[in-house]
């Protein structure tokens, strides 16, 4: 087998907490992830040596930094091979935006190299590797929707929520995570949204009352750093919608549109704001095979 195409999906979160920062510098979290339709299109071929990364965005590192290109070398390190490897990304999740588009390259790059070089590589194993590589990355392995724990590792997987359709809004500005956790641990207090209510709601199959207990405890340190983003905010709410923001942000996802077509509309209208917005539907898997190319 010579190349993989496949297709690796963002998340949002419906849920996030910070519990504390742990001694190691990392932060204990409780975060309720969901899958969405829009992900990065990721191709894998075999080449003579070494490991190539490429992207449609020419601001993306494409050495070790690219998250990809170290998801590479753990895998060729782990099944211990030094064969050569062309990786193209394909970008359409907005980097730096809260919707784990790293995590979800990663994730992609561990599945399809298991796949392309028939390793059988265990899911326990590429898990292990995952965490390794970040937070985020072993739930865009599993995808669909879970609670995140730990540092984001201990994973456990919900009841599906169906097909929902929702907008996600973006003002065109990048939001560094570390910069997020270090504005958290400055702030010494901290809001706590009720993750095991929302979790409650999922299993219960009360999808329609989640917009009443979610939150994301990284709001309070977001908004004040980016006011612009808090305005945002403001103003989809006063219009009466459910709106959260996405893990450290600045990606905003409005919930709760009976159809594609009215999500679609919503979406059109924002861009005329000249915002970024996508209309996508929630998904019960992280990482999509599209096609093997012998
Ligand atoms: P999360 O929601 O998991 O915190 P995010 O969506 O906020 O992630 P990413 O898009 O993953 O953020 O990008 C964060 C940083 O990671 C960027 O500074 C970027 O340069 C770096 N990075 C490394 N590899 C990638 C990649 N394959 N795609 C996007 N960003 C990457």
């Amino acid at each position: 087998m010579q190349g993989i195409r496949l297709l690796a999906r963002g998340k949002i979160n419906l849920a996030l907490d910070v519990l504390g920062r742990r001694p190691d510098g990392y932060h204990d979290v409780a975060m309720v992830m969901q899958s969405i339709s829009l992900g990065d299109e990721l191709i894998l071929e075999e080449a003579e040596e070494g490991i190539v990364v490429t992207s449609s965005d020419p601001l993306l590192p494409t050495g070790p930094a690219n998250l990809a290109h170290r998801a590479a070398e753990a895998v060729r390190s782990l099944a211990g091979l030094a064969r050569g490897i062309r990786i193209h990304i394909q970008k359409k999740l907005p980097v730096a935006a809260g919707l784990g588009g790293g995590s979800a390259d990663a994730a992609g790059v561990l599945f399809g190299l298991n796949r392309m070089w028939n390793l059988n590589i265990s899911h326990e194993t590429l898990a292990e590797l995952a965490v390794k590589l970040g937070a985020d990355v072993p739930f865009c392995l599993t995808g669909g929707t879970a609670l995140a724990e730990g540092i984001g590792e201990r994973l456990t997987p919900l009841p599906s929520l169906g097909r929902r359709w929702l907008v996600l809004v973006k003002l065109p500005l990048s939001v560094s995570t570390p910069r997020v956790y270090q504005a958290w641990d400055r702030m010494g207090f901290a809001t706590h949204p009720d993750v095991p209510r929302v979790v409650q709601l999922i299993r219960e199959g009360k999808v329609a009352e989640l917009p009443k207990a979610w939150g994301n405890a990284l709001e309070a340190v977001v908004f004040p750093l980016y006011p612009e983003v808090e305005d945002l905010f403001q103003q989809l709410q006063n219009r009466g919608l459910p709106v959260r923001m996405s893990g450290s942000g600045p990606t905003l996802f409005v919930w709760g549109f009976r159809e594609d077509a009215q999500a679609r509309a919503f979406a059109q209208q924002l861009r005329k704001d000249g915002l970024w917005a996508e209309p996508v539907t929630t998904e019960d898997r992280g990482i999509e095979l599209i096609e093997i190319c012998n």
